[in-house]
């Protein structure tokens, strides 16, 4: 992999790539934009081209052309390599040649499907009638071909005919879930006639998508996986309405967010994701101008379409019809989100609208309810109390079983109290009947918190003074060689330790990189987390933004003599600690009554007071 990266580095210019996504304005030796990963009106992302990294002094996002496409995208490491590397005509050496080849085809076979659907729909039969429902609807043409809508006319094997005349064989387009195999049982005037396309095998199979308004899936990159299609309307209505793909090895309709393609750039400005119901109501809100949109497809919301939002926002605004079954699948949705540490807010709308009526009829007032969104208890509270009678007995028990049902789901606990505490208020009972309650219903719902994957154990909130210090003392060394070199002296005497991966890495590698940052940077690039810490404390430590926004470099007098004062710093801290620990054990030993313990807690703690005393007079 080492190779891998370091060719596709060398044939991409970190400029060209990020050219794509944003706009970059040269600003003397360096290139700036407005930072794509956070809201901002002056320009303080940085683009160093000849280090070929950027860092926003904003966010305090930094990184090299991986951790670009991996933010922007929201993609783990191994999609972004892949990009990149198709981007710069590199052949990857873990791949699997012939696996990759058969996605590829399968690729090919729905992009070409995907056009042939297109085609039908502006010039062929779907001309009239799909058009002209498309556009009572209220989208226009250039919302229609945004979204690649189309139409799939009727008949057995247009679409069979289509590719097989394109060299495709029967198989791997059946893998594309264009296709439904026959079925013996079938009556004759179903069976499609054979065709001098068609080999032995094509008499098996037919078109799945016939007469039907389509709808192309995409993957979060713009690539067509699957369809969801639509019955015509005015043709055999008594047909199911939505015909979808089958699941296939490229396409699973749980990790689909439909319109994420389109929308993930504006998630992340926005911070916040508009989920809706169906595709339709993807399309109007962004014909709207809400483009921060995207659809479940009919069901709630799932633990894999959950971890895809959760690299973009984690703030959603759910919009769903507040029919029964609605109502069911925000409820199981909002409870996913809310294990999931997701904050929800509820777009109310009136009983039967959706949100493509309303983005048809008062695009400006959809925008308002969106941004009116009640917080998920506060929407909860007040529909709950307006549904039900709080002065009839049986009325309070379904009160309590509806809130207690999404309190127990809260992560916080201070949260969960407050909503305790209106609950009780609002029906007159006691707290501590309603927390008892409220046990039996996180009980019940378990299975959601345990469901989804253990978040990461990433600290949230401000570091500690001690890891702070250590992040100083690693940046002085990262920047200067000199500073680096004593580094290692010090450590060799066992004058300096600090329990940190990237402090162990450059002891180790230290004399092998000639104590040079780039060099070092090289080394270690296949340990992507190291790598982009190492580069973040090097930017942090190397530039800053002066008055006009340009990045400058940090002259640093005598980076020695900062490392000492750092380590200086570090060891009363470390001192520090030992004394905060050595008066928990006083304290316990005191409990205990014993003694003996605490008289060497105290000698221990007199000694060490000293040894501080002595740091800090230096
Ligand atoms: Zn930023």
């Amino acid at each position: 992999m080492n190779n891998d990266i370091e060719e596709i580095k060398s044939k991409l210019n970190i400029v060209d790539v990020l050219g794509e996504y944003i706009k970059l304005d040269k600003a003397g030796a360096n290139w700036r934009a407005l930072c794509p990963f956070h809201n901002e009106k002056s320009p303080s992302f940085m683009v160093n081209e000849e280090k070929q990294f950027w860092h926003c002094f904003g966010c305090q996002k930094s990184g090299d052309i991986f951790a670009f496409v991996m933010e922007m995208e929201g993609v783990e490491f191994r999609e972004a390599l892949k990009t990149l590397a198709e981007k710069a005509g590199v052949k990857l050496q873990s791949y699997n040649p012939q696996k990759s080849e058969e996605k590829n085809r399968t690729l090919e076979i729905l992009e070409l499907a995907t056009k042939f659907y297109e085609v039908q729909l502006w010039k062929g039969d779907g001309k009239e009638k799909i058009l002209k429902y498309l556009k009572d609807r209220g989208l226009n043409d250039e919302t229609i071909k945004e979204f690649r809508l189309g139409y799939a006319p009727s008949g057995w094997k247009n679409m069979l005919s289509f590719l097989l005349k394109r060299g495709y064989g029967i198989e791997e387009i059946a893998k594309t879930g264009l296709l439904v195999q026959k079925n013996n049982s079938q009556p004759s005037d179903l069976t499609p006639s054979p065709s001098p396309y068609q080999g032995e095998g094509g008499n098996r199979f037919y078109d799945r998508f016939r007469d039907r308004i389509i709808f192309p899936i995409s993957d979060y990159s713009g690539k067509v996986l699957g369809y969801t299609a639509r019955v015509t309307p005015g043709s055999d209505e008594s047909q199911a309405k939505y015909v979808n793909s089958p699941e296939t090895e490229m396409y699973h309709k749980s990790r689909i967010l439909y319109g994420l393609d389109r929308a993930k750039s504006e998630i992340k400005k926005q911070d916040f994701v508009l989920l809706v119901e169906g595709q339709m109501d993807v399309i109007a809100s962004h014909q709207a101008g809400i483009k921060n949109t995207v659809a479940v497809s009919g069901t709630a919301l799932t633990q894999d379409q959950i971890t895809i939002i959760k690299r973009y926002t984690k703030n959603i605004r759910m919009f769903f019809d507040m029919d029964s079954a609605g109502e069911n699948a925000t409820k199981k949705s909002v409870k996913m989100c809310l294990a999931n540490s997701i904050s929800v807010h509820i777009v109310s709308l009136e009983q039967g609208k959706d949100a493509a009526d309303m983005a048809k009829e008062n695009p400006k007032k959809l925008a308002e309810n969106v941004a009116g969104a009640l917080p998920v208890m506060e929407y909860f509270f007040q529909k709950t109390f307006g549904k039900f009678d709080k002065n009839k007995v049986e009325d309070k028990k379904k009160i309590t079983e509806e809130l207690l049902d999404i309190i127990s789901n809260l992560e916080n606990e201070v949260e969960k109290n407050h909503w305790i505490k209106k609950v009780a208020q609002g029906l007159g009972v006691s707290e501590s009947a309603l927390t008892d309650e409220l046990k039996k219903a996180s009980l019940k719902d378990k299975n959601y918190k345990d469901s989804g994957p253990k978040e990461e154990s990433k600290k949230i909130g401000p570091i500690t003074k001690k890891e702070m210090l250590i992040q100083e003392l690693v940046g002085l060394m990262l920047v200067s060689s000199f500073v680096w070199k004593k580094a290692l002296e010090e450590a060799k005497n066992g004058k300096i330790s600090l329990r940190d991966n990237l402090f162990e890495a450059m002891l180790e590698k230290g004399e092998k990189v000639n104590f040079n940052f780039d060099t070092f940077l090289n080394e270690i690039v296949d340990d992507r987390e190291l790598s982009e810490k190492a580069r973040k404390l090097f930017v942090q430590k190397k530039y800053q933004l002066d008055l006009n926004n340009n990045q400058e470099e940090i002259i640093i007098e005598d980076p020695w003599k900062e490392f000492q004062t750092c380590e200086r710093e570090m060891e009363r801290e470390s001192k520090k600690e030992e004394l905060n620990k050595i008066g928990n054990d006083l304290r316990l030993a005191e409990e205990r009554n014993d003694e003996e313990a605490k008289k060497f807690l105290l000698e221990q703690s007199d000694k060490i007071s000293k040894e501080l005393a002595k740091i800090m007079e230096l």
